[in-house]
């Protein structure tokens, strides 16, 4: 008997959970499911972000439905368009084995004709947002009076949003003798005050620490020059090539201008934001589930809740006001058991956030330096021989290969392997080359103008590359624990473990150097042989530069890089435009601008299908058309 059994689920439930290949309940799940099961109760559940609190409620609802009786039985409210189609997307899921069960979104922005129509036929669930919800009971074109189960999904967000009046004034539509269920990550004033009011001895359920963060999640600061934001962002993004982000920005007029700028500049990003249509936003979440989209730029209201799998990075491009939101951004990573990293890019008089961050959240930031191009530069070419290694052939090509022997047979093996690294390649070095450390630490890194990267003259420290990663099943820590005790080194000799997918690095200092050359390159591991090299960047020795003394690298969190996806070099740079702008224009030719710009924007191997987990059939290569076929694609330029 499994965890789900001795919840009291049924059969059809079961089979169904075991279709989403949930092995084990969630704590909240576990503590929800079997008081809502074994009778009818108020209840109020607090649990951070991505604990699973749909299941908690959903499989409980599921159960209690009458699936005979074809009237509404259960509202849930929710608080925006995405979040709504997501639970009644999982609560389809859900009921799939359960027949007769109809689950309807009602939200705004869409046909309310359309889904009065659809509860007509009978819709034991509603999922709605309260604003679309109070419209249709305005109209006549819904009944609650009669409903047994009333759920309020992250409530906290919703009074947040202002739908205190709206909330207030559905729940006075529903019968007393209902049950309600609320769950939310927090428990402001306000969602205290709905309990209070519309509640009856609710049983209270808390998951971990109140206001407290994912445990899966680290959390991460660069500090940057206010000018240099932008740019810091792209130097992550380059020092990242698997990055599958959310990108959050403070305003609507910003999240679409940073997500244009990352187009124009050649990466695959999308703005999501209220000012969009409903259906360029599901265009634009269709396209970041699919994974055409690497950076999700969008403001906090439009991502909230939003459970999209293996997000690697959540991206605070400005912080923003309330720490409660912070929680809520980060939430968006580290989901369902996997390790993700918030990133937050910081101006010096916004440091005094991160400590505030620091003391709610209950964990500690970990400073970096933005990556320098050389370091950049680095990570992209190991990432493509590591494609190229990768890369499955599929034989079709064999009809091509006499025509393509032919022109490159004068070439030998080392020509051919420097070639074909340079059509990708060249794009950063050319690009990286010109421009300047941004970075924002030790205060006297200078300015690079030329390709002589000066950070070779660090402060002592030596850096390595060695080919073993996170593919070898090391993370940071268990890296440094290894090269320790391997090296017989101590705690404190290595530092800056940088763990990537299928190479490190790692600082020592000078006087280790021999022993690590000697001993590492003598060493296997599962068979394999560990190649150790000096690296040609020092990662940054200096970072201690603001008085945030302590902590300097003395074992804290390295960066949660290198992420474990399938997917291609270049990824989708072929970018996806949000509808949201119209200049567009011919964005072929004629527009190349500043050829400096963006290491992304020239040339090369363009890669091949668009990136999906395990490998899709979809068509290869091209951009969503966000409901709006007017709009001309970005097409490539090379
Ligand atoms: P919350 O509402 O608490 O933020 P969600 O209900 O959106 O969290 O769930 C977060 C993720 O965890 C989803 O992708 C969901 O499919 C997954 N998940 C939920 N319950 C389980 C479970 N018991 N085992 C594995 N994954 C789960
Ligand atoms: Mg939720």
């Amino acid at each position: 008997m499994n965890k789900f059994e001795q919840l009291g689920l049924n059969e059809s439930l079961l089979k169904a959970i075991l279709d989403l290949g949930f092995e084990n309940p969630s704590e909240v799940q576990e503590k929800a499911i079997p008081l809502l099961l074994e009778k009818d109760t108020d209840m109020v559940a607090l649990a951070q972000t991505g604990t699973g609190k749909t299941a908690a409620f959903g499989f409980p609802l599921i159960q209690k439905i009458d699936a005979d009786n074809r009237n509404t039985q259960a509202l849930v409210l929710s608080p925006t368009r995405e979040l709504c189609l997501q639970i009644t997307n999982e609560l389809k899921n859900y009921s799939k084995y359960e027949k007769g069960i109809n689950v309807v979104a009602v939200y705004g922005g869409a046909s309310i004709t359309e889904q009065a129509r659809e509860i007509k036929r009978g819709a034991q669930i509603i999922v709605a947002t309260p604003g679309r919800m109070q419209d249709m009971i305005n109209r006549g074109l819904v009944n609650i009076k009669n409903i047994d189960y009333c759920v309020l999904d992250e409530a906290d967000e919703m009074l947040n949003m202002g739908f205190y009046d709206d909330i207030v004034s559905i729940l006075s539509d529903t019968p007393d003798e209902k049950s309600t269920w609320l769950f939310s990550a927090t428990m402001p004033q306000e969602v205290a005050r709905i309990a209070k009011q519309f509640m009856s001895e609710p049983l209270e359920i808390t998951v971990g620490t109140k206001n407290s963060g994912s445990s899966t999640v680290s959390h991460e600061f660069y500090l940057v020059n206010a000018r240099d934001r932008y740019e810091a962002l792209k130097r992550l993004a380059d020092a990242n090539p698997d990055i599958f982000s959310v990108v959050f920005c403070r305003t609507k007029r910003d999240t679409q201008a940073i997500a244009e700028k990352l187009i124009e500049d050649g990466y695959s990003a999308a703005a999501l934001h209220g000012d969009l249509s409903q259906a360029q936003r599901d265009g634009v979440m269709k396209s970041f589930r699919g994974r055409q989209i690497q950076m999700l730029v969008a403001t906090d209201v439009a991502a909230r809740g939003i459970d999209v799998d293996n997000v690697t990075h959540v991206v605070n491009y400005q912080l923003p006001d309330e720490i409660e939101t912070y929680n809520h951004r980060s939430g968006r990573t580290g989901r369902a058991g996997k390790l993700g990293t918030s990133i937050v890019i910081v101006t010096k008089s916004e440091l005094r956030k991160i400590s505030s961050i620091e003391r709610i959240i209950k964990q500690k930031f970990e400073e970096k330096s933005i990556p320098s191009g050389i370091e950049i530069c680095e990570i992209q070419l190991l990432h493509l021989a590591n494609k190229i290694k990768d890369t499955e052939v599929d034989h079709e090509i064999d009809n091509y290969l006499p025509a393509i022997n032919n022109v490159l047979e004068d070439l030998s093996k080392e020509e051919l392997i420097k070639k074909m690294v340079s059509v990708e390649f060249n794009r950063f070095i050319t690009y990286y080359k010109k421009n300047r450390d941004i970075s924002v630490g030790g205060g006297e890194r200078r300015e690079r103008g030329d390709s002589e990267p000066r950070e070779f003259s660090n402060n002592g420290a030596v850096r390595y590359f060695v080919n073993i990663g996170s593919r070898d099943n090391f993370d940071w820590m268990s890296l440094k624990d290894y090269l320790k005790e391997t090296l017989d080194l101590g705690r404190d000799d290595i530092f800056k473990v940088d763990v990537k997918e299928g190479f490190s690095f790692f600082n020592t200092d000078p006087q280790h150097t021999d022993k690590v050359m000697d001993v590492l390159n003598n060493v296997q591991l599962e068979g394999r042989r560990i190649n150790v090299e000096i690296s040609k960047n020092d990662g940054g020795g200096r970072r201690d530069h603001n008085n945030r003394g302590g902590r300097r690298d003395s074992g804290r969190r390295e960066g949660n890089f290198a992420p474990r996806r399938e997917g291609g070099f270049r990824s989708d740079r072929n970018s996806s435009r949000d509808g949201g702008s119209r200049e567009g224009g011919s964005r072929d030719g004629g527009f190349r601008g500043d050829r400096n710009s963006s290491p992304r924007r020239e040339g090369g191997f363009r890669s091949s299908a668009p990136r999906s987990e395990g490998g899709s059939d979809r068509a290869p290569r091209r951009s969503e058309n966000f409901g709006d076929s007017s709009r001309p694609r970005r097409s490539r330029r090379d």
